[in-house]
């Protein structure tokens, strides 16, 4: 066997971007809840001014070819797509500034899913926390894309060769696996990406309305923040405090207590009202309907806006076409580069 030293990995160029790109995707399942904001979307937001700032691309994509690995109804599907894209713009992605766009619009992120699954070792799949939990949650529906989902998810970030992807605390072992993903094949066919980084926000990790597991959809302890201001009541009204404090007067613990950990997020005076817990001038109910009117108002803006961009369809569409059609140029050069690097015609 012969080996031909200008083809070897290491004496090709490197085509990564100067300026690291940004890129994070997010399901089109319901409207987002208080930990999707507080852990990812604010940071979606920051980042996408501060690239607008510095001249870089922030792209954001609705994942729903992640979606189909529980989401079988089309309608269902084609709905949600539009009420995610809608609820980031909402929230301050503003399409002028960042790309917004519908992965499957990009259809070129399944065939580098492909390509990277021939450089990813089963093992690292059937190791990752959330597959075993999501065969648990789905025991009649364990398809494939369950455990190719990182795959998946590695080319997402990296067709854009992205290297700062704004998540919350539980992608961080689908991230780890991006980054051993991107390894693996600029060590057997030079290097071609860069390696993903996570960026948090100062709350990685949101808890429910339970106190105890994180705020997730599937598990159903969430706060809507574009819900009515009602339901938002209702919500955060359910919500568990500490536990330890049975009695109106008993002195609460803010540093353990959900409420009070979330109003650091709704007002500079969070402090002062951390001491009306300790000192029990102030109960648990009264903690809570502050923050259930605090959440109202900060998200009342984001709640008209929301309304107004389901009202017209039409104009989300033409921003999502639009978004698609600003990065073809981007996902079509790596796709090139990525084919003559594997030797594919
Ligand atoms: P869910 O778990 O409710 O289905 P997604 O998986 O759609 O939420 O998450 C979208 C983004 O929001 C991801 O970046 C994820 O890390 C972040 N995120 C979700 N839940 C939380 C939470 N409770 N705290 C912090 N970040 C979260």
């Amino acid at each position: 066997m012969t080996t031909d030293a200008s083809a070897s990995p290491a004496a090709r160029p490197s085509s990564l971007p100067v300026k690291p790109r940004i890129f994070s995707g997010i399901q089109p399942t319901g409207r987002p809840h208080l930990g999707n904001d507080l852990g990812a979307i604010r940071n979606y937001v920051a980042l996408q001014d501060k690239a607008a700032a510095e001249g870089r691309e922030a792209i954001y994509c609705v994942v729903d070819y992640h979606a189909l690995t529980h989401v079988h109804d089309p309608e269902l599907m084609r709905r949600q797509i539009l009420e995610m894209a809608a609820a980031l713009i909402a929230l301050g992605l503003d399409p002028k500034r960042c790309t917004l766009f519908v992965q499957s619009d990009r259809p070129e992120v399944t065939e580098l899913a492909w390509l990277f699954n021939t450089v990813t070792p089963i093992g690292w799949l059937m190791r990752t926390p959330t597959y075993k939990e999501k065969r648990l949650n789905q025991p009649d529906d364990v398809n494939t894309g369950l455990l190719t989902y990182p795959v998946l998810q590695a080319a997402d970030i990296v067709l854009y060769k992205a290297a700062l992807v704004p998540i919350g605390r539980d992608q961080a072992p689908h991230l780890e696996l991006s980054r051993e993903i991107v390894r693996a094949f600029n060590a057997r066919y030079g290097e071609t990406f860069p390696e993903p980084r996570a960026v948090y926000t100062e709350a990685p990790t949101v808890l429910g309305t339970d106190g105890v597991k994180k705020m997730s959809k599937s598990i159903g302890n969430t706060i809507e923040v574009l819900g009515e201001p009602d339901l938002i009541r209702k919500q955060v009204m359910s919500m568990v405090t500490d536990t330890q404090r049975i009695m109106r007067s008993d002195p609460g613990r803010p540093e353990v207590c959900n409420v009070c950990q979330l109003h650091r997020h709704f007002g500079a005076d969070y402090q002062e009202i951390w001491e009306g817990e300790r000192t029990a001038r102030t109960g648990c109910v009264d903690t809570k309907k502050l923050l259930a009117e605090r959440i109202i108002a900060h998200y009342a803006r984001a709640r008209e806006m929301y309304a107004e961009l389901m009202a017209d369809p039409e104009r989300l569409r033409a921003i999502l076409d639009e978004g698609a059609e600003r990065i073809r140029p981007i996902a079509q050069a790596t796709m090139a580069e990525v084919r003559e690097r594997m030797g594919l015609r």
